[in-house]
């Protein structure tokens, strides 16, 4: 079989290592717009679920992505003016660009030839394959060439956000929220080696264009940004890979839905089938994912065909629930005017809980109550007098 990937991002080389470590006779070529060792972005975090999932597919791979992660411990509020809040919970995290260079390495170690500075914007322009697979992000190029066929839907987030490197070590999964004369502006921010962090910058359009992020340049919007998270960086500098002469690269979240995720030879992996928002942090893991799902069902069926709608319906069953996780979290961030005045424990109890469908419906305050009762009786007996106090004011106004 011979297979042309377009895209050298997680899910196009895990899927080109698992094809040629089943099937080291399969011919797997893969076209990559950057020159090798260049990538956008900063840190990934991941978590248990991927690292048995690596283990299980290729422990070489696993291996090494583990000797090379950050492990971050706990979740942090850090709220200006507000002692910091700490939650449980923990990862790994690892740089985009080290990811990117162990699964290059063991790829072309297997036998994968990867054409870097190669951007294909046509499909006729690939060499003839069996399968031809856009790896190549949320805007594919190959997928807007059948945008019809696989019924994309694309929308934008309201937000804005920018992703950003820095000094400082976040040794916990850091939200720093800080008020401006614009609105308020917060981060997510995790360490992803010893020596760097990311950190996502994010607030409304609003405040974005209040702060006038709309008008300045690369190094002034960082300076800006340096003086806001003056308390939470600690003399930290904040770094962006873009050009100095252009504007920082601010963006809003770009939704990707796909009805079909095949059509003819060409099947969608990764961002470019569904994109589930950064504050999940979850991509990466899910592309992984598509690309074992994919290798596994090309092994499976002699058809391909066949393969490709095993894969399609396996996996659009899978991203069920991600994808409903990852809209509630980012309308929790597009809904921060709702919960910023809450006392902040008040406002960490529902920023945890954000990814849970109860919290847009029931007034902040009523959840956060709801969320200190552990025994679920005492919960049922509290909804009810809840919902009846809720009707006896009504009928009262
Ligand atoms: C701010 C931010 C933070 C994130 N944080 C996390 C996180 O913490 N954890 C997590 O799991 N996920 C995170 N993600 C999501 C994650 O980055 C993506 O889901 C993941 O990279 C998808 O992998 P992919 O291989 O499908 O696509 P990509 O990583 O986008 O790779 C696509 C590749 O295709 C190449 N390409 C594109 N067009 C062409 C072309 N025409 N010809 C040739 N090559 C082409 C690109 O150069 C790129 O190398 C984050 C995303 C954002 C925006």
């Amino acid at each position: 079989m011979r297979i042309a990937c377009i895209g050298a991002g997680p899910a196009g080389l895990y899927l080109a290592i698992l094809i040629k470590l089943r099937d080291p006779n399969t011919e797997i070529t893969i076209f990559e717009q950057n020159p090798a060792g260049v990538t956008h972005g900063w840190g990934v975090v991941f978590f248990n679920d991927m690292v048995e999932a690596l283990r299980k597919n290729d422990p070489v791979t696993a291996d090494k992505i583990l000797d090379q992660s950050f492990e971050w411990v706990g979740q942090i509020l850090d709220m200006e003016g507000s002692p910091p809040l700490r939650g449980l919970g923990g990862g790994f995290s690892i740089g985009r660009q080290q990811l990117l260079d162990i699964l290059t390495a063991r790829a072309a170690a297997l036998g994968v030839k990867i054409h870097f500075e190669h951007k294909i914007t046509d499909a006729s322009r690939l060499p003839d394959a069996d399968v031809i697979v856009a790896a190549d992000g949320a805007s594919s190029r190959l997928r807007q060439l059948k945008a019809d066929r696989f019924e994309t839907q694309i929308s934008e987030g309201r937000n804005r956000y920018v992703w950003l490197g820095t000094t400082k070590i976040f040794n916990n999964f850091t939200f720093g929220f800080a008020p401006t004369k614009a609105g308020w502006i917060w981060f997510h921010a995790y360490g992803f080696s010893q020596q760097m962090s990311t950190l996502i910058a994010e607030c409304s359009s609003d405040t974005w264009t209040g702060l006038g992020f709309d008008r300045l340049g690369r190094d002034e919007s960082l300076a800006c940004l340096e003086c806001i998270f003056e308390h939470h960086l600690a003399g930290h500098r904040l770094i962006s890979k873009a050009n100095a002469d252009k504007g920082l690269p601010w963006l809003t979240f770009r939704w990707v839905k796909n009805i079909k995720w095949h059509a003819d030879n060409i099947v969608l992996v990764g961002d470019s089938a569904h994109t589930t928002h950064f504050s999940i942090g979850s991509g990466t893991q899910l592309a992984i994912q598509d690309a074992i799902s994919l290798a596994t069902n090309l092994q499976a069926h002699t058809d391909v065909q066949a393969a490709l709608k095993a894969y399609e319906t396996e996996r659009q069953h899978a991203l069920l629930q991600p994808c409903k996780k990852a809209h509630l979290s980012a309308q929790w961030f597009e809904s921060i005017p709702r919960y910023i005045q809450l006392d902040p424990s008040h406002f960490f109890t529902l920023l945890l809980s954000r990814r849970s469908p109860i919290v847009p419906l029931l007034p902040p305050a009523i959840y956060c109550q709801l969320d200190r009762i552990t025994n679920k009786t005492q919960v049922l007996r509290k909804l009810r007098s809840l919902a009846a106090t809720l009707y006896y004011e009504r009928q009262r106004t």
